[in-house]
């Protein structure tokens, strides 16, 4: 008998690779989305595959699943700061309300569930690089306050439910990640840098550029979500790449990368932007064996070629700058 998994936001970014995964694992996967930011172009090609399945539906709405169910996967949530403010309440009651929703649909099914917590429940962190015992550093009323306190009280449900109801349940909080089939509009730096590039704009850095991050290349987050999942840790885990960099010595690379002729522009920084950002991995190096293998060069190489094969018409389209002048300084 095949495994049962469901997979919200299971047409976004990190869903639909989470889908591919579980299928090629021989999974049979049930995807739902309520498709406010996820696309189904992300899981097209699943259609035709027996083993998936898929549910137009909002989490934050009850969850009805008909049959057994082994595990579950919540990476349903807006997820970058354009979003945060098209979409705030959404934002919220798909981490506080959808979260609570699949606990007891967990809790009905006897199923596993692993929640998709973020970095951003270390704020702007006082803490370097962020170790899972840092409580973080969070403006519970700014622009990704939404996003943060939501993740946050998800974080405090997912371990409630775990003690209370004895529901096994795995938290991981999920760094910066990339790869084919992020949103080209959603506003976060890479779909942005790659975008203007290709459209032959100049490079858009917000601040000086001194801020730093730490990609992900999202074959290795999914590697670290899978044996997450089949581990028997309930405690909030990182996984990302440690491989820090600033944001103005990224945009160096892209241009070298894409062979754009344009430069790049400061504009001002956003809101509550969290001045630096890396992940301890300790812990996922020790107990699930797992750390990145797969460096920025490479996996850039990857991203540039999926933003390559978009249609001038997707290419062209860009709404989050409408948006963004809201969020800064
Ligand atoms: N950023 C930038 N130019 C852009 C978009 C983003 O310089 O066109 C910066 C942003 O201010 C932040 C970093 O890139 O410091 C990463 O932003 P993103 O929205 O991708 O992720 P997050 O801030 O949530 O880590």
């Amino acid at each position: 008998m095949k495994k049962r998994v469901l997979i919200t936001g299971a047409a976004g970014f990190l869903g639909s690779h989470l889908c591919d995964r579980f299928i090629a694992e021989g999974f049979e996967v049930l995807a739902m989305d309520n498709l406010i930011t996820g696309d189904l172009k992300n899981i097209e090609h699943l259609f035709k595959d027996p083993n998936f399945e898929f549910y137009h539906h909002d989490v934050s709405k009850f969850v009805h699943v008909a049959g057994k169910l082994d595990y579950i996967l919540h990476f349903a949530s807006p997820a970058s700061p354009i979003d945060y403010l098209k979409i705030p309440i959404q934002t919220l009651k798909v981490g506080a309300l959808g979260t609570h929703n699949l606990l007891g649909l967990a809790k009905e099914k006897n199923a596993r569930i692993l929640i998709a917590s973020t970095s951003e429940v270390y704020g702007d962190p006082l803490v370097h690089p962020q170790t899972e015992e840092y409580y973080g550093n969070v403006n519970t009323i700014g622009p990704r306050g939404v996003y943060d306190e939501a993740k946050r009280f998800q974080e405090s449900i997912t371990m409630a439910y775990h003690r209370f109801h004895g529901i096994e349940t795995r938290i991981a909080r999920i760094f910066n990640t990339y790869g084919p089939r992020m949103r080209l509009n959603d506003g976060r730096v890479i779909p942005a840098f790659m975008g203007q590039a290709l459209r032959g704009e100049d490079l858009t850095v917000f601040g000086d550029g001194s801020q730093t991050r730490s990609f992900c290349f999202v074959d290795d987050e999914i590697e670290g979500f899978f044996r997450l999942l089949m581990s028997d840790y309930v405690y909030p885990i990182n996984i990302g790449n440690p491989n820090e960099i600033t944001i103005l010595d990224f945009a160096k690379e892209i241009i070298k990368l894409t062979g754009t002729q344009q430069k790049i522009v400061f504009e001002p920084l956003p809101i509550d932007d969290p001045l630096q950002r890396q992940p301890n991995i300790n812990k996922a190096k020790e107990i699930l064996k797992w750390e990145p293998k797969i460096s920025r060069e490479i996996g850039m190489k990857k991203t540039f070629d999926y933003f390559k094969n978009l249609s001038p018409e997707e290419l062209f389209k860009s709404e989050h700058k409408d948006f963004s002048k809201h969020i800064r300084r």
